[in-house]
């Protein structure tokens, strides 16, 4: 089976009530569009987006707790995110990997708390600018892919985004080039770590715009793309899934 298509919005620290409004005309925009369409909007919002969306969008976390429950204050457990209608959850950010220091052993653990809830895990992997400057980007996403994806992981309850550091929030895309070549060599590990490594979605995250995406979405091994800046407004996001249709 090739892998499922998804465009993901990943809202960050932004947001809120009043955000929720637009969520109808993204709704309708995912019910035409020919893929998954999924928002991650701050935890606080999971349910209130899940009540006003229903069926008609998808709606996940940013972040769980390694742990199923427990003493971790302001924390949250996988499961409360499946409890408030989550299906997903973002885990290993870039941001979250500068801002709190998680390893990719942290996000391993996290991603395997996602799967025991019934999450889909969303790992996020990506080089910084030295090291693509140093050349070593592909030994960087190789030695992140192999470390943080859990065992027991599936087409079905993981899907891998690269986001280069450098090209979060900045406005600078990576060429069609580096994005396949990229693509092509998770697409290659994940392959050899898993039964069905080729039916995992691999979606490309960095300054995606409406701009870029149908270019982006054209890169072989590409199946969407997780989209920070450019999903806070409907009127950004809309042709970026129309992008995918
Ligand atoms: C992100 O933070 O996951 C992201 C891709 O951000 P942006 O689209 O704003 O670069």
């Amino acid at each position: 089976m090739a892998p499922r298509k998804l465009v993901a919005g990943n809202w960050k620290m932004n947001g809120d009530l009043a955000a929720l409004d637009q969520v109808d005309e993204i709704a309708k925009a995912a019910q035409d569009a020919g893929c998954d369409v999924l928002i991650c909007p701050p935890a606080l919002l999971v349910h209130a987006m899940k009540a006003r969306a229903g069926d008609m969008l998808l709606v996940g976390g940013q972040d769980c707790h390694t742990k199923a429950s427990g003493a971790h204050t302001g924390d949250i457990a996988a499961r409360q995110l499946c409890d408030v209608g989550a299906t997903h959850v973002i885990v290993g950010h870039s941001e979250r990997r500068a801002d709190h220091s998680e390893t990719s052993e942290d996000v391993a653990a996290k991603a395997a708390a996602a799967h025991e809830a019934g999450l889909t895990a969303i790992i996020c992997l990506g080089e910084t600018e030295d090291q693509r400057d140093a050349g070593s980007t592909l030994e960087v996403i190789a030695a992140q892919l192999a470390a943080s994806v859990p065992s027991g992981a599936t087409a079905g309850n993981t899907v891998v985004a690269y986001e280069p550091v450098w090209a979060i929030g900045t406005g600078r895309v990576p060429d069609t080039a580096q994005i396949a070549e990229v693509h092509d060599k998770l697409r290659q590990d994940l392959c050899a770590q898993l039964p069905d490594g080729a039916e995992v979605t691999l979606l490309y995250g960095g300054s995606v715009k409406a701009g870029n995406a149908a270019e982006i979405f054209a890169i072989p091994n590409v199946d969407g793309a997780l989209v920070g800046g450019a999903s806070l407004a409907a009127a950004d996001f809309v042709p970026i899934i129309r992008a995918m249709t």
